[in-house]
């Protein structure tokens, strides 16, 4: 019998550590340099070659060849992956041959914001789509000379992140174009621009948005929608709410939100009080008279592994 969607996605998951550790090595032998860059290129690479190696793992399984593999799609931008049937015709505009889709994020941690965003239209996305992301950074080889090295990656269900990423952008005044009312008049019920996400002003965040939305003459798209870190700032109580509520109520989106907060922690001591901050000291053990949310934050990553549990639980703002 033939490898299932969920079995598929559990083996590219399970050989997920080594297809990283097999890439680090390769990296501190190719990419071994003075200097090193900051700017964009090199995340693309790492990308790829997780690919590679996750490949070569597939076809090493047990000894035997899994039966599937992780093809390009090649009209895709930015990088876009499929899990594909290995001995099967495959047809990416019906998904004939595929078990799932796989969208490729690399984030330098040495980068102040990170410019990966995660913009698929939630309509476009199957129910086991996969979002992969892989944090990377610079690293020492010896006194002079560096090589990236992917520190932590993320693999989970798509969709879940697609409609949190959603619902906080609806909270900050955005919308989504809707079938029959487009912004460009278009005569067709639904239009090429369903569900293409416009901001509070109206103005379109992807470059297959309505024409008229186009912010300027000079800027084609916001794109300020779907940043893997700006996506979770929340700027109003009903933010936070929502927030609070999908990161209590759904595995994935906690799994995400707890991802993200661990390797960008000054988003996590903004996400809550300090008077929060304290409560889940105090009931991790900790002393909390007058500390601050950064203080008691660094705290609780270095003493309570189990604290981002306990975020988890807050859900009403004090
Ligand atoms: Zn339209």
């Amino acid at each position: 019998m033939r490898i299932s969607s969920i079995e598929a996605v559990a083996l590219v998951r399970a050989e997920a550590p080594k297809a990283i550790r097999a890439l680090n090595k390769f990296s501190a032998e190719a990419f071994k340099t003075r200097g090193g860059r900051l700017g964009s290129g090199m995340g693309s690479l790492l990308e790829a070659l997780w690919i590679y190696f996750t490949n070569r793992a597939l076809h090493n399984e047990g000894g035997d060849a899994a039966d599937c593999e992780i093809g390009w799609l090649s009209d895709h931008e930015p990088n876009d992956f499929a899990c594909v049937l290995r001995d099967a015709i495959w047809t990416p505009s019906t998904r004939a041959g595929e078990l799932f889709r796989l969208e490729a994020k690399s984030m330098n941690l040495s980068v102040d914001e990170s410019k990966a965003h995660f913009t698929e239209l939630s309509l476009a996305i199957a129910p086991h789509d996969q979002l992969i992301i892989l944090i990377w950074k610079w690293v020492e080889v010896d006194a002079w000379r560096f090589c990236p090295q992917v520190t932590e990656h993320l693999i989970c269900p798509a969709q879940p992140v697609a409609l949190l990423r959603d619902a906080l952008h609806i909270a900050r005044g955005g919308s989504f174009v809707t079938g029959g009312v487009c912004p460009d008049n278009c005569p067709g019920n639904p239009c090429l621009h369903t569900g293409e996400p416009l901001n509070a002003a109206g103005k379109r965040e992807r470059k297959g948005g309505p024409d008229i939305t186009r912010p300027s003459a000079n800027v084609s798209f916001a794109n300020n929608f779907g940043g893997l870190v700006r996506m979770l700032k929340t700027d109003s109580a009903t933010a936070r709410r929502i927030f609070r509520e999908c990161r209590a109520t759904d595995e994935t989106a906690h799994e995400y939100i707890s991802f993200i907060h661990r390797n960008f922690p000054s988003e996590e001591i903004n996400q809550y009080t300090a008077d929060e901050w304290r409560r889940i000291g105090k009931h991790a053990g900790l002393t909390v008279a007058k500390k601050s949310s950064r203080l008691m934050a660094e705290e609780l990553r270095a003493t309570t592994p189990g604290y981002q549990e306990l975020l988890r639980d807050i859900l009403k703002e004090d």
